[in-house]
Parts: C-alpha cells; sequence; structure tokens
C-alpha cells in the first residue's frame, strides 16, 4: 500500500522515516504478516515491554492494508513520546536521530538474550591481537550477538574495523564495533562531491595529536597515533547517513553539498579491510530510499522518496501528499 501520512505538528522528521522503514520489504513484511509477535522480549529490561514494536507494526499493517490515503499516526507518536518525550513535542527534530531511536527501540523489544556462555569467544586483548582479521571480525561479532540478537541486527547492522597505531613504538590496538550507520562526513563546504569521495574520507588514515592523542598501553603515555576505519562487515540493507549538521561548539550549520550518487550499484569493495577487498562477492547496493531535508536548521522540511517494490516507482512521500517521481530527482 502507499499512504501519506499526517503531519501532526512538525512531525515530517517522523513520517519520512516510516515511509523507508514501511518500504523496506522484509522488515515491513516482519510486522505486517505478524511474526514480529514471536520475537517479543517483554522482559528485557532495555526495552520498552513491547510496547514500541506492537505500535510501529500495528502503524505498518494499516499502511500495508491499503485501505485509506492518508493516515494519523497518532497512536504511535504517542507510543514514542512516552519513551522520549522531546519527539513528542512540536518542534523540528532530526530524522536520523529518531531512525535510530526507531530501530533501536524494536530492536531492544525483540532483542532475544542468550545467557549461554560462550568461552570459545574468550581470550585475551594480546591473543585477540594475533588473530586474522576476518577471524577477529567474525569473534567481535559473536560476542555482540550474544547481547543482541534481533532483524534488526541481522539485517541492518555492519561491523567496522578501527586500527590505532602508536607512532613511537608502534603498538596496534583493533577494535570491532557494530553500526547501525555509515554516517560519512562531507568533504567539500559546496558545490558538488560523489558519495563516494565521502567514502574515501571516511576510511581515511587519521593523525590522532594533542588532546586526542591516544593513550599507548605499551608507552603507557599519550602518544600522537594513527586511527583508521574500514568496513570489516556489510549487512544486508545498509543505511548511509551524510552528515550534513555540523556542530562547533554552540554553533550550528548545514551543508548544502550535492551529494551524487548511483541509484544502482553502489560498491563498497574499496571501503573494506583489505583481507576482505579480495573475496568474489562484490557487494553492490541499489538505492530504495532516501529522506531529504529542505531548508535551514531551525524548522526547515522532511519528505522522503521511496521506490514501490510491486511497480518499482518512486514515490515522493511529503506528509499527507503522495505522488510518483523519477528516479533521476531522488537527490541526497
Ligand atoms: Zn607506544
Amino acid at each position: 500500500g502507499v499512504a501519506g501520512l499526517r503531519n501532526l505538528g512538525n512531525t515530517c522528521f517522523m513520517n519520512s522515516v516510516i515511509q523507508c522503514i514501511s518500504g523496506t520489504v522484509p522488515l515491513a513484511r516482519f510486522f505486517f504478516t505478524g511474526s514480529y509477535r514471536r520475537h517479543i522480549n517483554r522482559d528485557n529490561p532495555q526495552g520498552t515491554g513491547g510496547e514500541i514494536v506492537e505500535a510501529f507494526a500495528r502503524l505498518i499493517r494499516v499502511i500495508w492494508e491499503g485501505q485509506y490515503n492518508v493516515i494519523s499516526p497518532v497512536t504511535f507518536k504517542d507510543a514514542i513520546c512516552r519513551r522520549i518525550s522531546h519527539f513528542g513535542g512540536n518542534d523540528q527534530q532530526d530524522a536520523q536521530e529518531f531512525l535510530a531511536f526507531l530501530l533501536d527501540g524494536i530492536h531492544e523489544d525483540i532483542n532475544f538474550l542468550d545467557a549461554r556462555p560462550r568461552p570459545d569467544l574468550e581470550m585475551d586483548d594480546e591473543a585477540f591481537e594475533r588473530l586474522k582479521d576476518t577471524t577477529a571480525a567474525e569473534i567481535a561479532w559473536e560476542r555482540y550477538m550474544t547481547r543482541h540478537s534481533s532483524i534488526i541486527v541481522s539485517m541492518m547492522q555492519g561491523q567496522l574495523k578501527s586500527e590505532l597505531q602508536c607512532g613511537k613504538c608502534s603498538k596496534r590496538s583493533t577494535t570491532y564495533s557494530p553500526f547501525m550507520f555509515l554516517s560519512l562526513p562531507i568533504p567539500k563546504k559546496r558545490g558538488s562531491c560523489s558519495i563516494y569521495a565521502c567514502l574515501s574520507e571516511f576510511t581515511a588514515e587519521e593523525t590522532l595529536k594533542g588532546e586526542n592523542a591516544w593513550h599507548c598501553p605499551q608507552c603507557k603515555k599519550a602518544r600522537s597515533s594513527t586511527k583508521k576505519l574500514t568496513i570489516s562487515r556489510l549487512p544486508d540493507v545498509l543505511i548511509i547517513h551524510l552528515k550534513r549538521f555540523s556542530f562547533q561548539g554552540p554553533f550550528r550549520d548545514k551543508l548544502e553539498t550535492m551529494v551524487d550518487f548511483p541509484t544502482k550499484g553502489l560498491e563498497l569493495q574499496k571501503y573494506l579491510m583489505p583481507s576482505l577487498q579480495s573475496t568474489l562477492a562484490t557487494e553492490k547496493y541499489d538505492l530504495y530510499a532516501a529522506v531529504n531535508h529542505f531548508g535551514g536548521l531551525n524548522g526547515g522540511h522532511y519528505t522522503a522518496c521511496v521506490k514501490r517494490v510491486f511497480d518499482k516507482k518512486w514515490h515522493n512521500f511529503d506528509d499527507s501528499r503522495v505522488s510518483v517521481c523519477e528516479e533521476n530527482t531522488v537527490r541526497v
């Protein structure tokens, strides 16, 4: 179904995010078919006792049943506000922040916590550091999965490898952390740039010095060091967040740089950790949903473009207004 969502007072950030998740078919199907019910973990203290996942599933069902052209997501909004009150005010909020909150809320409501001990995953840092990186990444992921297991994690989370190296003694420390978003910097202040330039900037080696210097465990003091990020695991559904809003002390700024990206076949091979780059399976991503922000920092307006699976047509969702749009107008 395709339905617009009524604006309940500056809720375009919420509506745009809902439309993108509703267009994420495997996830929407999980809610629409009711299979999420078997996964609800009402005892998870990190969750909402099922309140958020149930409210969201009801909304997805109403959208997908296709009986209405416009829906007022009042019950869903109320459920969200009971958890985080600032999303309930009438102020404009950040769509990415809301998406992070929503996916995390859904995840915790259906998080299967496996309490069984996993001695096979235990080892000291030195031994971990000596592992082949593909093995280390796998172990780190397995450790994470013992505490975080849901369709959100298995479908939408990836993993980043972060390597720190002391500039003095060359001591290395490698960590593998899960991510829900690839939050990419925009390396140009104006004009346009390619999303690949953003990815290169994100994975470029960075020097940590001065206040940011790394406390080297071998030198036992803060040292000028290098830091490098690469992708050690890619999810089936990848969310890219372009960091348009910058914060410098009390000042906020929005970068209006146009970021060019392919709507089909985004290639991430180059940004994987080197041992994965040679693997045969080339990961390519097609765009099917995007949230756009128009206007300035205070206020502004969010809309979403989502490609419908049935007829492969792009739709522009501007709160309650829905229109078919061309693929080449889907701009971020
Ligand atoms: Zn050192």
